[in-house]
């Protein structure tokens, strides 16, 4: 690394860097020099240099020795910073007194070191003081750069680790606080330069005391000791947590900023504060911030004093009366004010702003776009393409997916979760937070919320039959399970806040009582959860709502409209799921499991007459118990399809393995006996024959319409009467059927003859054109052998969807109800990157799934393809989806908005990857308008602010009366 460049300078109107090469010069310095150095921009910076990451990652392949050179750049780069700021370092007449700043490539808050007010010694210190005749304020700098400076350089950065309370800052503080109780002082101000000047002869005995070292007086050393510091506190423990889980390489390494310093605690015409170009709370477009006057950057964040609002239109009732910069200090606001602008016009976002007013003069010491919460980032997005400060396609990639999930969510309030004691965790199964009492059993779950209670359902695992527990519940926890499990699926097709395979929980039924860790909920007792993030919490902590339905929800979900190129459906089984996933922006059901009829509310006649049909011996029983059936499964469809209004509903036939619905409870079997005239012995031979050993791959799906071919002609016949009655009424409807777990081509043959004969005969009785109640036929690719065949299938299907879960389930031979007791092992020992049924696997699964469309598309290339397995909401497994050429995905309505930011992001994502990359530091030019919108807010500037203006594997497989017996067994054997 000889010749290289390592130092990049900044100050007096340029810059060697630009805000391109966060890389290179972290976050931090890359934006220092775009501010001082962009011709739009020249800020007034407090000139500095910034060593590279490639100096750190040096640093430690070399057992923390610098690269040759460094001490030469660091050198010039001090005399440019002497030059512009006319000081010298360590000159005891003039000093100049430096800042040395972490920053990483992304924004790693508070996790790695500072070191303030370097150069300070008993010499400077007295220049200073000559200089500024404010012998106070040197001497606080002082004290502060010993406290700083033994605590990281000497001590942390030494990789000493003193015993709790004993840590060399600490003793400090307590020298401090000894100091203001032996003078009365209440606060650190009333301290008197006489003060300040014996503390700092007593921090530096106790430097010594502690340390076994003095407090170097020499600037240089003082200066390397800092450097050396920050760099290794890229390998400290809070920021190797840190990067673990914001998932940041430990190879990008650290910048170092030497910048200088200056004051804005050098008196009443001081001051420092940080400031928002807009509100990052609400996303309003006012110019939004929080100073103080006399004070050091470190007061406004550290909340050691209550900051004032920067402007009158920030103001709350509870800072109405405290002053603003814009009434004290009209002109350096309206200096900031013009900056602000200037800034959010040149970085097309919303920007997070450091400054300080030393004696009357601002400086700018720090802009990065800044952090907001959900729906101030839709609100931005949505009003900056409204400026044309931005695009649509730059607006959608700045939303993640949890921003987008947060409006349609009630959320624990973030403020108060950030002090709540964490009672255990497991996995994130359905967004959003809950608070409620604890319920053990779905029974209780129902009869407390209907006298009003919010309840929280909490189980081992959850069973078929807590459906109605469920939905009566506000969250619910479980202690295994997976992402695809029961509680996680229904969950998530309704919304809910969920927590599944929370492994600490230990539900002691017979105690009717929860322990986490030793401690033990009863009945009762109040629970929050946070489903977005996996968290439970002891107590009720408060929700706040999110903006459902907002303005600016529909706005930006209209914008991700415009960009995506995939279709977003949704899997829905009823009327009530079909309106939500509309509301959520459907654009057609890709998946409506039949066997929905069959749970939950109002299911019971329904129920009774499938198990009928199921437990019948002849066709002619069969049959007797599906004309009755009819009317309830053509009600459903019908009443779907209307909500739909002429979107594309795509009709699965019976799917799941009958002995599931084989009802367990004596009393049942007795009534459906009688029903059957038949004996109970008989009844319960029959039902037995029709246990299964692996009913997963047992009798279910094509299998069930192949033996028994009543089955798919009344379901059919119930699809397209139901289709017609709605045409002939004048309304709209667009059925499509699809045949599930197919592994042979002739299985789609067969039930085509079935569904094509019953097609004919409805479409003459109701003497309709054919053009007037089209209808397609396809199968689910879900076996692999399906995939492995897909041209043999293209050439009888008119669409595919891909079946992910039970592809993920067969492709790998996991069981996707029993995953819980290995997957996670798999993933802790990194032997697989992530839950293949949550994330696609794109190595493996998703091979099948590029063969499967090759190859169906080979033999007919208009094939519609699409996915309808629970990764279809999935964001990286939709992007995986339209890069593969899908035509849409199907997911879950809660889903939907999400399915199609990431369907946005990854078409911006691909063009991005298709453009010639940009030479460093050159800007994409503003929209025009935004320029203007920009000239229009910089005429207000110097004005006062006014306010601008189902059951284990799915819904679908809810079993109703499945004893927990029965259900094990399967749950084993699948
Ligand atoms: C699938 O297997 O991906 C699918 C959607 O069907 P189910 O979950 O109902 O088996
Ligand atoms: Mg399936």
């Amino acid at each position: 690394m000889s010749a290289a460049k390592f130092v990049y300078l900044f100050g007096g109107g340029r810059a060697d860097g630009n805000e391109k090469m966060k890389n290179l010069l972290g976050g931090k310095g890359a934006n220092l020099a775009e501010m001082a150095g962009h011709p739009d921009l020249r800020l007034p910076v407090p000139a500095g240099f910034t060593i590279t990451t490639e100096v750190c990652t040096h640093f430690f392949q070399n057992k923390g020795r610098y690269p040759t050179g460094l001490d030469q750049q660091v050198a010039s780069g001090l005399a440019h910073i002497e030059k512009i700021m006319s000081h010298t370092f360590g000159d005891p007449a003039n000093p100049l007194l430096v800042s040395v700043r972490s920053g990483a490539r992304k924004s790693m808050p508070g996790m790695m070191e500072t070191v303030l007010n370097v150069g300070l010694n008993e010499k400077t210190a007295e220049g200073i003081i000559k200089a500024t005749g404010n012998p106070r304020f040197v001497y606080d700098a002082y004290r502060r750069l010993i406290q700083m400076y033994s605590d990281v350089v000497m001590e942390k950065a030494e990789g000493i680790e003193p015993a709790e309370g004993m840590g060399v800052r600490q003793q400090l503080e307590r020298e401090l606080e000894k100091m203001k109780r032996a003078k009365g002082a209440k606060q650190d101000t009333d301290l008197s330069a006489d003060d300040l000047k014996s503390l700092i002869r007593i921090y530096k005995a106790k430097v010594r005391e502690v340390l076994g070292k003095d407090f170097p007086e020499d600037a240089k050393e003082q200066l390397w000791g800092g450097i050396r510091a920050v760099f290794q506190s890229w390998n400290g423990k809070r920021a190797i947590s840190y990067r673990r889980i914001e998932g940041i390489p430990d190879e990008w390494g650290t910048a170092v900023t030497v910048q200088s310093m200056v004051f804005g605690n050098m008196g009443n015409d001081s001051g420092t504060g940080v400031a928002f170009t807009r509100n990052p709370a609400t996303g309003e477009n006012v110019f939004y911030g929080e100073w103080l006057p006399n004070a050091q950057g470190e007061d406004v964040v550290a909340g050691i004093r209550t900051p004032y609002p920067i402007n009158e239109a920030g103001k709350s009732e509870h800072t109405a009366g405290l002053p603003s910069l814009e009434k004290q200090f009209p002109k350096i606001y309206s200096e900031l004010h013009a900056i602000e602008l200037r800034l959010e016009k040149h970085y097309h976002d919303m920007l997070d702003l450091e400054f300080t007013i030393e004696k009357g003069k601002l400086w700018m010491l720090q802009c990065r776009v800044g952090k907001r919460n959900g729906p101030a980032a839709v609100r931005m997005a949505v009003e900056m393409v409204k400026e044309k400060l931005t695009t649509a396609e730059e607006a959608v990639t700045r939303i993640t997916p949890a921003q987008l999930d947060e409006l349609l969510h009630p959320i624990i309030d973030p403020s108060r979760e950030a002090g709540a004691t964490l009672l255990a965790k497991g996995l994130p199964a359905g967004p959003g937070g809950a608070v409620g009492q604890v319920v053990l059993t779905a029974n209780e779950a129902v009869a407390q919320a209907k006298m009003g209670k919010k309840v929280i359902l909490v189980r081992e695992e959850t069973n078929p039959e807590d459906v109605e527990g469920m939905r009566a519940a506000e969250g619910i926890l479980t202690a295994r399970g997976g992402m695809t499990s029961h509680a996680a699926l229904v969950a998530r097709g309704w919304g809910k806040c969920c927590i599944v395979g929370a492994s600490e929980v230990k539900v002691e039924m017979d105690n009717r009582r929860i322990s986490v860790k030793g401690k033990v909920l009863r009945e009762g007792d109040w629970l929050s959860l946070n489903g977005t993030k996996g968290n439970v919490y002891d107590g009720a902590l408060p929700l706040i709502k999110a903006a459902g339905e907002n303005p600016n929800f529909v706005a930006f979900m209209t914008m991700c409209d415009k960009v995506k190129k995939l279709g977003v459906r949704t899997n829905a089984d009823t009327p009530q799921d079909a309106k939500r996933a509309r509301e959520l922006g459907a654009e057609g059901i890709g998946l409506f499991r039949f066997e929905h009829m069959f749970y939950g509310e109002g299911s019971d006649r329904p129920l009774f007459l499938l198990r009928r049909m199921i437990v019948s011996k002849t066709e002619a029983e069969r049959r007797r118990a599906l004309e009755e059936l009819f009317p309830f499964m053509k009600e459903d469809v019908k009443k779907t399809m209307e909500v739909m209004d002429g979107l594309p509903v795509t009709f699965r036939t019976l799917d799941p393995p009958l002995h599931e619905f084989v009802p367990n409870r004596s009393d049942e079997r007795e009534r459906l006996a009688a029903d059957l005239g038949i004996s109970a012995e008989e009844f319960n031979a029959r039902a037995d024959s029709l246990h299964e050993s692996n009913p997963m791959m047992g009798h279910r799906g094509v299998r069930l319409g192949i033996s028994y071919p009543e089955m798919t002609e009344t379901q059919t016949q119930a699809i397209l009467e139901g289709a017609a009655e709605l045409i002939q009424a004048g309304k709209n409807a667009k059925p499509e059927i699809m045949i599930p777990v197919t592994s042979a081509m002739t299985e789609v043959v067969d039930q085509k003859k079935i569904i094509d004969r019953v097609y004919d005969k409805v479409i003459a009785k109701f003497g309709l054109p054919k053009s007037r109640l089209p209808l397609i036929v396809g199968t689910m690719i879900e076996i692999p052998r399906a995939a492995i065949t897909a041209d043999k299938f293209a050439s009888v299907c008119d669409f595919f969807s891909f079946g992910t879960n039970d592809l993920t389930q067969m492709g790998f031979g996991f069981s996707r109800d029993d995953i819980g007791s290995f997957v996670p092992k798999y993933i802790e020992k990194k032997i697989l990157p992530a839950d293949p049924f949550q994330t696609l696997d794109q190595e493996g699964i998703g091979e099948l799934i590029k063969m499967g469309i090759t190859k169906g598309r080979s033999v007919k290339p208009t094939l519609k393809i699409g996915i309808c397995g629970e990764h279809g909401g999935d964001p990286e497994s939709v992007k995986f989806c339209h890069r593969v050429g899908m035509n849409y995905v199907s997911c879950s309505p809660y889903r939907v908005p999400l399915a199609k930011l990431a369907a946005a992001q990854e078409v911006v994502a691909e063009a991005q990857e298709r453009k010639p990359a940009r030479p460093a530091g050159a800007r994409r030019p503003a929209p025009k308008a935004a320029a203007k919108k920009a000239a229009a807010r910089k005429a207000a500037a110097p004005k006062p602010l006014a306010k601008k203006p189902a059951p284990k594997r799915a819904v679908a497989r809810k079993r109703p009366s499945g004893k927990p017996a029965a259900r094990s067994a399967r749950a084993k054997k699948r």
